[in-house]
């Protein structure tokens, strides 16, 4: 009898099922104000497509489109190796919030993650630190994986207070009760999203390794193994070169993850 070879969604199964290390590294496609109902499920299908013909994949793949875009996007996605997430949260889980979106709304339209404190939000919606930091909360209540986000702005790093200002974005962000299965933080310095620019390597290493330590003195030795994102300006010809430094578990990617062409290539450098 022809036994049918396993899927990537079964492999995962089994991959989880004997999970005893860290969760693998996380490359997040964040598609922000972008993209119509036909062009995400065009976008969605070419990555499923990828992910079909690849086989078990190197590192965990997540999209997340615009609100509404969300289960014309889960109709693609259910069932495969792409997981889905929202691009924000409110803090509360129902109320009179127009136009906002709860975490448990999210729950309930398949999403696993949710991005919080993406600096678009922190600037164009005044968010502080303590919203970020209720909003991270709303998720992991609902049971959603918060991607929680901080970053400098470029006067903050010309004047020296890169370090520092990502120290106290950390330590006023995170709620407690942080682990490396319920949430994920990533590092997008502001004047490097969209622009083209990028820290060095060093600064990367730098900043994330001062991250780390902060995490697991706080959280303990669990959060060794949290993951930490680098997101700004990432494309296929710096992928390689920025998720091969250390503490760097994986990417938030803006602009090239709105094409297969272009957000494929960096799921690959971990390949
Ligand atoms: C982002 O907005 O999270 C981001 C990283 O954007 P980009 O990749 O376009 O710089």
């Amino acid at each position: 009898m022809a036994i049918a070879p396993i899927t990537p969604s079964q492999y995962e199964l089994v991959e989880n099922l004997f999970m005893t290390s860290a969760p693998r590294p996380l490359i997040a496609g964040n598609w922000k104000m972008n993209s119509t109902r036909s062009g995400a499920v065009e976008l969605a299908t070419g990555l499923v497509d990828q992910t079909v013909a690849q086989g078990p994949l190197p590192c965990e793949l997540l999209v997340c489109p615009p609100a509404h875009l969300l289960l014309p996007v889960l109709d693609v996605v259910k069932g495969t190796n792409v997981a889905l997430g929202g691009q924000d949260c409110h803090a509360e889980p129902k109320g009179a919030h127009t136009g906002d979106v709860s975490a448990e709304m999210l729950m309930d339209v398949g999403c696993s993650f949710v991005i919080v404190g993406h600096s678009e939000r922190r600037t164009n919606h005044e968010e502080t630190d303590g919203m970020v930091c209720e909003k991270a909360m709303a998720a992991h209540r609902a049971g959603l994986i918060p991607i929680i986000c901080v970053g400098e702005t470029e006067t903050q790093r010309d004047a020296g207070e890169a370090l520092q200002t990502v120290g106290r974005q950390i330590a006023d962000s995170l709620p407690d009760g942080v682990g490396s299965s319920n949430t994920v933080v990533a590092y997008e310095p502001v004047w490097a999203i969209g622009t083209g620019r990028t820290p060095t390597s060093q600064e990367i290493a730098d900043v994330h390794a001062a991250m780390r330590n902060q995490l697991v003195a706080r959280f303990g030795s669990d959060s060794d193994g949290l993951r930490l994102l680098y997101g700004g300006s990432v494309n296929p010809g710096n992928a390689e070169e920025i998720m091969s430094i250390d503490n760097v578990d994986g990417g938030l990617i803006g602009g090239a993850s709105l094409k297969v062409e272009t957000f494929w290539p960096i799921v690959q450098a971990f390949a």
